[in-house]
């Protein structure tokens, strides 16, 4: 039998370390680097396909970060390399780059440029390496932290000093958001791009999506205590690839599009959990079977479920989340069908080994599981779920800790 995969994050040094030398290999010398800086995936506890609703989410940053080492230019041309691309350059000319004109995994890089330019800074080219231990592709926004990496980086590189305050990052983060959805091509929505800029250490980040609100209002750091509670949040990267993924999640954002315009609301966000049979009857007549009240009313109850779940953490009872994220995994795999066999089986056998609460993470499809597992039953939990991938013929999983960590900087 083997043993669970432990996906390890690194220390602050090595991440460094690493890239210095990738920046040696790919160009030469690291003298006059401008500087080394990171960037986190996230995780989110709960607020799944809300973002886009003006609902709530609440994430939190992984130890797991995006390292990159940058050189400013006084040209506009971008040279790569990533140790997850390896071999190969990407090269780009800043003025070339646009909207559906921008391939491979530079875009996620230059895109952040383009949009910090498009908000009126002003920011040039520059040479970069790229090294990370964020799992791609697992639902754990290695995307958001390519982008928040180099968007801390450009900021450094050119004195704009977003960095440096809440309201800033969040300029940040909406230039990240414009980078992946309208460069890289990706209609995601922006929680990925604020939990990496704004999460703080020991704390999860209440993210209310709301167009038109402040930073101030947008972003609340709720104290995540989970070390003291005896607790550890266990994510599990399935390492599931199911086709379709784009395709699928621009339906959702479709049909959640359509309810809202049925029901006359701007938003989803604004049909409260009380008025949820009343929006559920109206819709009748203009749904095809069932699935646009599904949708809907994974929306609404997933919204109401978020704000229960920051309710609970904030009056210290952490260990009483697991049936809210137990509800939100039934409300995503039966109401909005975004869950996946491996996903289903990460969660089942995660509570009969006696997690508090489990459910899937990110978009779906495929990607990761999250398990809330007192301290002292973690390895056991790991051993369960490793065990029944092996049972059920299923690619070994890989397991990642996820204390609450620090922002990009
Ligand atoms: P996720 O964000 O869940 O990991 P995405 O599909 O949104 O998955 O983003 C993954 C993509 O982001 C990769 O296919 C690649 O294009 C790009 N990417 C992320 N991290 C890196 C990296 N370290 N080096 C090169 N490309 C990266
Ligand atoms: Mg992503």
């Amino acid at each position: 039998m083997t043993s669970p995969e432990w996906l390890e994050s690194w220390s602050a040094d090595d991440g460094a370390a690493r890239v210095r030398t990738l920046f040696r290999e790919v160009f030469g010398s690291d003298a006059d680097l401008d500087g080394v800086w990171s960037a986190p995936g996230r995780v989110n506890l709960i607020g799944e396909h809300t973002d886009y609703n003006a609902g709530l989410a609440l994430p939190v940053a992984l130890p797991h970060r995006t390292y990159v080492a940058l050189r400013g230019r006084p040209d506009d041309v971008v040279r790569l390399s990533s140790a997850q691309a390896p071999g190969e350059t990407w090269e780009t000319r800043l003025a070339d780059v646009a909207p559906g004109d921008t391939k491979g995994w530079g875009a996620y890089v230059a895109g952040v440029a383009w949009a910090l330019r498009a908000a009126g800074h002003d920011v040039g080219g520059f040479d970069a390496v790229v090294d990370s231990c964020v799992p791609f592709g697992a639902g754990l926004s290695s995307s958001a932290a390519l982008e928040c990496a180099v968007a801390v980086a450009l900021d450094a590189v050119h004195g704009l000093g977003l960095a440096a305050d809440d309201a800033g990052r969040a300029d940040l983060a909406a230039a990240c958001v414009r980078a992946e959805n309208e460069i890289a091509g990706a209609p995601t929505g922006g929680m990925d791009q604020a939990a990496s800029l704004r999460c703080s250490a020991g704390h999860a980040l209440l993210l209310d999506c709301r167009p038109g609100l402040s930073a101030l209002e947008s972003a609340d750091a709720v104290p995540f205590d989970l070390a003291g509670a005896g607790l550890t949040l266990l994510v599990v990267d399935t390492r599931a690839e199911h086709a379709l993924v784009d395709g699928q999640y621009a339906a959702r954002r479709a049909s959640c599009e359509r309810a809202a315009d049925t029901l006359g609301v701007g938003s989803l966000r604004e049909i409260s959990p009380g008025d949820l049979e009343e929006a559920l009857t109206r819709l009748a007549a203009a749904d095809d079977g069932e699935v646009l009240r599904r949708r809907v009313r994974h929306v609404v109850t997933e919204i109401a479920r978020t704000e229960d779940f920051a309710a609970l953490v904030r009056d210290g009872r952490v260990d009483e989340v697991g049936p809210l994220m137990n509800a939100s995994h039934v409300s995503l795999r039966d109401d909005y069908e975004v869950s996946a066999r491996e996903l289903d089986l990460v969660v089942d056998t995660a509570l009969a080994a006696g997690a508090l609460g489990a459910r899937m993470t990110g978009g779906g499809f495929g990607g990761s599981a999250i398990a809330l597992v007192r301290a002292d039953q973690v390895d056991a939990v790991a051993a369960a779920v490793h065990e029944a991938f092996a049972a059920a013929g299923l690619t070994a999983p890989g397991f990642l800790l996820a204390p609450p960590s620090s922002p990009a900087h």
